[in-house]
């Protein structure tokens, strides 16, 4: 089969023939049908996470495929059937996983430690994320599969691999954002648009989308925000307290990886208001936080892919986004795409 390889940092992946070997116990061959590219990919590429193993590694971890062949003991999947390939790798049994977090799993499995992954020259390539779905097919451990509808176009079930369950697992699980609640969403990338979902689905209300690009922000307001401002040309920290009644937001989501967003964030953040920090930054990233405002009892916290369970979660997401498309379309065809909020209330776009 074929991948896109990382031989070196910052430098163009070579496509070229690779070995997989054949899944081992409790793991499954997945034959890819679309795959995301998530900022994570670029940021494992170019290096800036400077990981200790280094390349040759193959990217991609945002995808769904069918299951091609299953190693001993694996009785959930057969060939075949179709399903969604995630990073989280979780042993059911651990401290993490039975208090119910499985993306903070602690068990290390063989595929953390080998890779069945071979150039032609007998070269051992590691599966970047825990995937490698920059390929044509992966070895994964059957805990990272889970099942999708016949009828779900692959392209779109890859999304909830990573962009819509880190989204919206920050707001629905992590931060768990009650209805009335004020939100701001930093960045408006593939993550942030489904936090915008998601705290929509939660009753917020506003709902404030940040981005430095104009065209990001008109999407955001499609999916979901109430109010957006560009940083680039307008005081964010000043819109989004104005928006608050000078108070700051109840919760502030920064799903951009980068420290400086995570300062401006935590300015946007009022006393007993949470933020949580879901873009990973590059490695070694610090942020300068006023240690005053914590006394105030502000809180800061991150969330790992969303704290998603896949078993739960992703169906629930998957029913709720049939449900969405549904209204949306009746929507569409009545007035325009979602609701529009009071004239009064709607920001500077
Ligand atoms: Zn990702
Ligand atoms: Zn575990």
């Amino acid at each position: 089969m074929k991948a896109a390889i990382c031989y070196e940092y910052g430098q163009p992946l070579v496509i070229e023939e690779v070995t997989l070997d054949a899944p081992k116990e409790g793991e499954v061959r997945v034959k890819i049908a679309a795959t995301g590219i998530c900022h994570s990919d670029l940021h494992l590429i170019s290096g800036e996470w400077r990981d200790r193993q280094g390349p040759p590694v193959i990217a991609g971890h945002e995808s769904s495929g069918t299951v091609l062949d299953v190693g001993p003991g694996v009785t959930a999947y057969a060939p075949g059937e179709r399903v969604i390939v995630t990073l989280i790798r979780s042993c059911g049994r651990c401290f993490y996983c039975t208090a119910g977090y499985p993306q903070r799993c602690e068990t290390v499995f063989p595929l953390d430690r080998e890779s069945r992954l071979h150039n032609q020259q007998g070269q051992m390539i590691r599966q970047g994320l825990r995937t490698g779905s920059f390929a044509q097919e992966v070895v994964v451990d059957e805990s990272q599969l889970v099942k999708m509808p016949d009828d779900m176009a692959f392209d779109v079930a890859a999304l909830l691999a990573c962009g819509v369950i880190t989204g919206a697992g920050a707001v629905l699980n992590t931060a768990q954002v009650k209805a009335g609640s004020s939100v701001v969403v930093i960045g408006t990338g593939g993550v942030g648009l489904n936090s915008i979902q998601a705290a929509r689905i939660a009753g917020a209300y506003p709902i404030v989308a940040v981005d430095i690009l104009d065209n990001k922000l008109e999407m955001a307001h499609q999916f979901g925000a109430t109010h957006s401002v560009n940083p680039k040309t307008q005081d964010a920290i000043a819109f989004v307290r104005g928006l608050t009644a000078g108070r700051g937001a109840d919760y502030v989501f920064v799903t951009v990886g980068n420290a400086k967003a995570s300062e401006q964030g935590f300015a946007m953040l009022r006393p007993r208001g949470l933020q949580v920090i879901v873009g990973i930054p590059e490695t070694g990233a610090t942020a300068a936080l006023p240690v005053g405002a914590f006394v105030q009892e502000r809180m800061v916290t991150g969330s790992t892919m969303g704290s998603t369970r896949l078993g739960t979660d992703v169906p629930r997401l998957i029913a709720r986004t049939i449900v969405t498309t549904a209204r949306s379309v009746s929507r569409i065809t009545r007035q325009g795409w979602l609701p529009q909020p009071p004239a009064a209330s709607r920001g500077a776009r």
